[in-house]
């Protein structure tokens, strides 16, 4: 099932779910119980919002050795996390806006999990029951400010630098991905979920040894290797397989 949220031209907010290019209300809880209406509004009736509302979103650094080489680090032993905070979030077809503190925002395609049920000290091998489903993210980020700065809230912070959608996929393969990132049509990352230092699994057993997953969190698993700046004007689509391709245009911040 593809799983949305989005508004209808009543402003309202509902969860649904996505058939070709149809859209039906998701009545209930998506994580517990839920029935699904008909999918009959089109997809060009609605507003997509970010799939997920969730109380935080996890972040893992250096996971494929290709991007850590790039940066000229090492792979950590264990994960390297950090979170992005809610308000950073944006879906398809939103703008992302660059902040006037920074010279040099790039963008970062990644394999996005989003959590199903609260848990805590979970093991790899009960992780996958923590699941709801995959989503395509932009980890965009301040370069030049993830290297002055020693803590990357602010490099990772800024509104609209997390994008997240159009839609959750609950079934893919997470060991195996192609990722890809164009900019303007060009090709600028390509890597595979294959590549990962620490599998989704092992993520979430590492995770919820440190903080309570909850229903709608998002972990986002690392970069694939080719990050580049963006620039004003920019059309910027991640693709995965199995899930589909999150576009976003890249604005400067207006006066
Ligand atoms: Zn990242």
């Amino acid at each position: 099932m593809r799983s949305i949220k989005f508004m209808d031209h009543d402003g309202t907010i509902h969860d649904g779910w996505v058939f070709e290019n149809q859209v039906g209300i998701v009545q209930g809880d998506i994580f517990t119980e839920f029935k699904r209406d008909q999918a009959t509004i089109p997809m060009s009736e609605i507003k997509l919002l970010p799939p997920v509302a969730p109380s935080k979103i996890i972040c893992v650094g250096r996971n494929y050795p290709a991007h850590a080489k790039e940066h000229g680090v090492e792979v950590p032993k264990v994960p390297l996390i950090f979170l992005k905070p809610p308000s950073s979030l944006i879906t398809n077809d939103d703008e992302i806006v660059l902040p006037p503190q920074s010279k040099q925002v790039e963008h970062e395609a990644e394999l996005a999990v989003i959590i199903g049920k609260q848990g805590r000290w979970i093991t790899p091998e009960q992780a996958k029951e923590m699941i709801f489903g995959y989503s395509i993210a932009n980890d965009v980020t301040a370069r030049d400010l993830q290297r002055t700065d020693n803590q990357w809230t602010r490099a990772k912070g800024f509104d609209t630098f997390c994008s997240l959608g159009p839609w959750i996929e609950s079934d893919i393969n997470p060991l195996d991905s192609l990722i890809t990132c164009r900019v303007n049509g060009e090709m600028r990352q390509m890597g595979s979920t294959r590549d990962m230092v620490f599998s989704v699994r092992q993520l979430i057993a590492y995770i919820s040894s440190i903080m309570t997953l909850m229903p709608g969190d998002v972990i986002l698993t690392g970069t694939p290797a080719g990050v580049s700046p963006l620039a004003p004007g920019d059309i910027v689509e991640i693709s995965i397989e199995g899930i589909g391709t999150l576009r976003n245009k890249v604005v400067s911040q207006k006066e």
